[in-house]
């Protein structure tokens, strides 16, 4: 069996590898002429880091990305409200890592590259369509996006498309769906070197639902030296309207349009204005999510990834989930020699799950805590405890680990 991947993202590089473990021939066909190393800050849960591990990466993920420790939410005036353990400090079998997204989207790329060679990825071929053939097999029509010219058609068995929230593959199948949709905040995404903040290896947040500012390191390297190499991302929510044009990972924001409204948010622990005066690069990204859909497989095609479930980048999830998906696809194309068969079980074991996040996440998921904390405490608090109950944070946190699959205790005992 010949499988097709649309899409070199973490999704499809992934798939790949995991296809090529399970003795499953597979090409990718990317959209862009050339993968480079884009992105700032991303995030892997222990149950994708498990199966990254599964596929020999772990060194390689030692040597690029922090070993997440806690993840710290506090108020605007920089108070804490709730503190976790993360990762094998939280007793989990695996880690969390906190990476820069080029340079895990490069280390998968080179495992593809060593493992399955570098002739099964095709840059350069954007698909444009895809038919049924008279023998079974699945035809794929691609033009080079950046030149507009014709490629060859290519064919395949099956197809999986892990082309993103843009995805060409979902918008053949949901011709009304349009645009993203976008709750009215803008994220203003950078990376800065700078002095350790709180353990060293700690993510937090501080806010509430209409202002709010995550940061966490991403690189190994300057952890070993003792420095921090920080993604931040702050928040500003407006009224909600329409976006005037398609959201874009890669567009430059301005600090002019973000920076005054943080202006004031010197912590004892952390001056967040110089935090983002300092940055090396700064981008602007509206938060933007779809709808779940009723269902992923059409006939011979199935999506993974953002292109199955884009959500908002709350919790950790985005990567985590299209290697979930990943995982769970080959696992499926294993057990069904009919890939029909086995891309209908993909989605009803992955679809509900992931639709369930999306919607967690548009209700702020697990950093809700700050929000409250916000409403009944707009002042700051001297004791969080009569603000929000120690058991009552507990549940909160409790509850989206489920959600998301990531409950401890469910995830060390699970075999499989
Ligand atoms: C350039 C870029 C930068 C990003 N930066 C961040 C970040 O800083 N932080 C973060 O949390 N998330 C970021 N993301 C999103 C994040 O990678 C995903 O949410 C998550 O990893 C799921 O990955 P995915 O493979 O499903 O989608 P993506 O990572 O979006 O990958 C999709 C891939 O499909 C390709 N593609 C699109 N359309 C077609 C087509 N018609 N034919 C062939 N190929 C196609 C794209 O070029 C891309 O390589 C970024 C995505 C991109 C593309």
């Amino acid at each position: 069996m010949e499988i097709a991947i649309i899409g070199g993202g973490i999704g499809g590089l992934t798939t790949a590898l995991m296809l090529h473990r399970a003795g499953m021939a597979c090409r990718i066909y990317e959209s862009v002429d050339e993968l480079r190393e884009l992105g700032v800050g991303i995030n892997l849960l222990p149950h994708a880091v498990r199966e990254l591990i599964e596929l020999g990466l772990l060194e390689e993920l030692r040597e690029i990305a922090v070993e997440t420790a806690e993840l710290c939410y506090f108020n605007k005036l920089g108070q804490l409200i709730w503190r976790e353990p993360r990762g094998l400090d939280a007793g989990y079998l695996w880690p969390q890592f906190s990476a820069h997204r080029g340079q895990l989207q490069g280390l998968l790329l080179r495992a593809v590259q060593s493992r399955l060679g570098a002739e099964c990825l095709h840059t350069g071929h954007h698909l444009q369509d895809y038919e049924n053939t008279g023998d079974g097999r699945v035809r794929l029509h691609f033009i080079n996006r950046r030149t507009g010219a014709r490629m060859a058609s290519a064919d395949a068995d099956c197809v999986i498309a892990a082309d993103g929230i843009h995805s060409r593959a979902r918008a053949i199948h949901y011709p009304d769906e349009g645009m993203p949709i976008w709750n009215g905040a803008i994220l203003w995404r950078g990376v800065t070197e700078s002095d350790q903040f709180l353990g060293g290896r700690s993510m937090f947040m501080a806010g509430h639902q209409d202002q709010k500012f995550v940061c966490y390191p991403i690189s190994a390297n300057h952890y070993r030296r003792g420095r921090s190499y920080t993604n931040w991302i702050a928040e500003l929510r407006y009224e909600p309207k329409t976006l005037a044009s398609r959201e874009d990972w890669n567009r430059p924001g301005e600090l002019a349009d973000f920076l005054p409204q943080f202006e004031s948010w010197k912590f004892d622990w952390l001056d967040i204005p110089r935090m983002i005066r300092s940055a090396a690069a700064i981008y602007e990204f509206p938060m933007v999510d779809r709808d779940p859909v009723a269902s992923w497989v059409f006939g011979k095609l199935a999506l993974v990834g953002d292109a199955a479930h884009p959500m908002y980048p709350i919790g950790s999830n985005g990567a985590s989930q299209g290697i979930l998906d990943a995982a769970c696809i080959t696992r499926m194309l294993q057990e069904h020699s009919d890939p029909q068969e086995a891309f209908a079980a993909y989605d009803a074991e992955r679809r509900p799950k992931t639709a369930a996040i999306v919607l967690a996440n548009r209700g702020n998921g697990p950093e809700q805590v700050m929000q409250l904390a916000e409403q009944r405490a707009p002042a700051g608090f001297t004791d969080i405890e009569q603000v929000i109950p120690a058991a009552e944070l507990r549940e909160i946190a409790d509850r989206y680990k489920q959600i998301a699959g990531f409950d401890k205790d469910t995830l060390n005992q699970s075999g499989r």
